[in-house]
């Protein structure tokens, strides 16, 4: 039994699914932060539990090969990246194996496992953040949420983004001290600015800015725009009402009160609108790939029934060659923007329905309606397991399943395997490189005939 301050040498051996380290000592479980498979060290226990146990590096030992210098200094405090201090092959081979590990354990699957595919970028590929704004002790702090609280530690020029976010931050830091902008506090749900959100559209440049706040109307917000003209590719200033007391960042209502509330970017050839709401992948280059793979897996042709379509990204990808499809999604912004992407590709055989997944597609399973190949592209939770029965009962040849969380991907096939649908193929596709998430896409066929 392993006590609290005890002191031992300590092996890495493994990552937990948020990318923490793990070794294990007197059969227990150690878990230690910033640590590496490989690495030797003194570990400091800082919690007991009778399970499992939390330590501390109070020494490095012996150093594992795969490590590297962070290039962030504020890596070991941040909560966004879990891996920048490995290489990024290392990242890669644990990300594949997470993929298996939950297909093999959540799953009981052993489907085919196709190489992991990298992102085109490792730095500044991410094309959004939301940058929460607040004052500790009289100090400005616009950043992110440190590890596991919601303490913001100042972002200074995180290395995921594109430079012009950092310098869009600093515009608003001098706007807010200038015009005594308030900030808000999670504690009394008072003061105004809760975060700045940014969207950069990289094929064409285009930024959108979004303020969220407490209030009704941004004051000054005059001298706010002057300044963001001088960012090249600005384009939109939202303003995102949000007077609740969560957690949930965006609010529903936007204002544009500058340029037309919105930006266009480029995805596989299809035009794609972007709304401050809608969902939209934050890594454009790594999407590509991933709904390139989709595209190979769906072997799209007759009728294509597209689930969790967002501002339809999958679904228009393939349409020049599907004789109908459909489109599925929950958020009425997104399905607008479905149809305006439709019309602005002249892509005349699609159709968006906006409401729940589970709901449209008994609607159509009842119609119905023949599909050969459907999508899903589910949020991290998974699919609802009558979603899962509906789509099965609609007999399509093919589902090709898009999944950022493993584990509920893993879950589902298993559920679609007792329905006749066999996962066959597994690609993982690193979208999110230096954090702990990975993207998957997975093949399933019918086993049965028709
Ligand atoms: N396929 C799109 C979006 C994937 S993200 C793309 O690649 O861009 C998941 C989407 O599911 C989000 O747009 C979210 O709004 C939507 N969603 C969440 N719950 C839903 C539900 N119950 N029914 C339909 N759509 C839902």
């Amino acid at each position: 039994m392993v006590n609290k301050n005890d002191e031992f040498k300590l092996n890495i051996t493994g990552y937990t699914s948020e990318g923490g380290g793990v070794g294990r000592f007197d059969g227990q479980a150690i878990f230690v932060e910033n640590t590496a498979v490989g690495d030797e060290i003194l570990c400091h226990i800082i919690k007991a539990k009778k399970t499992y146990a939390v330590g501390k590096i109070a020494k490095m030992i012996k150093p594992s090969k795969s490590r590297i210098e962070p290039e962030c200094e504020a890596f070991k405090m941040c909560g966004g990246c879990s891996f920048a201090h490995i290489t990024y092959e290392e990242e890669l081979k644990l990300k594949a194996q997470k993929v298996e590990d939950a297909f093999q354990r959540i799953g009981g699957l052993s489907p085919e496992f196709e190489e992991i595919i990298s992102s085109p970028e490792i730095t500044r590929y991410r094309n959004k953040a939301q940058y929460p704004v607040r004052r500790e002790n009289g100090i400005l702090n616009i950043g992110f949420y440190a590890k596991k609280s919601h303490r913001v530690i100042d972002g200074g020029d995180c290395l995921l983004q594109p430079v012009e976010f950092t310098k869009i931050i600093e515009i608003f830091r001098k706007w807010i001290n200038e015009n005594n902008i308030t900030v808000y506090s999670e504690t009394t749900n008072i003061g105004l600015l809760r975060h700045i959100y940014l969207r950069k559209a990289f094929a064409t440049g285009e930024i959108m800015v979004c303020a969220v706040i407490n209030g009704k109307a941004l004051p000054e917000s005059e001298k706010l725009i002057e300044k963001l003209k001088e960012i090249q590719g600005f384009k939109t200033l939202v303003v995102n009402i949000n007077k609740e007391k969560t957690n949930v960042v965006l609010g529903n209502e936007c204002e544009a009160i500058y340029g037309e509330g919105y930006i266009e970017d480029i995805l596989c050839g299809v035009k794609i609108k972007i709304s401050p709401l809608s969902f939209y992948q934050v890594n454009r280059a790594g999407a590509e790939i991933l709904y390139k793979k989709a595209a190979e897996y769906a072997e799209a042709k007759g009728n294509v029934l597209d689930l969790y379509c967002g501002t339809g990204t999958i679904g228009l990808s393939l349409a020049k060659n599907v004789d109908s499809l459909i489109g599925v999604e929950i958020i009425p912004e997104a399905i607008e923007d479905a149809k305006i992407n439709a019309k602005l590709n002249g892509i005349e055989n699609a159709r968006f329905i906006c409401g729940d997944a589970s709901e449209a597609a008994k609607k159509l399973s009842e119609e119905n309606i023949k599909v050969n190949t459907i999508i899903l592209d589910p949020p991290r939770k998974g699919c609802a397991e009558d979603l899962l029965k509906t789509v099965t009962e609609m007999n399509p040849e093919r589902i090709v399943y898009v999944s950022c969380d493993p584990a509920t991907l893993a879950r589902d096939c298993a559920r679609l395997d007792a329905f006749g649908y066999k996962a066959e193929k597994v690609t993982p596709v690193d979208m999110f490189p230096r954090t702990a998430h990975v993207e998957s896409v997975c093949l399933l066929k019918r086993t049965f005939n028709n």
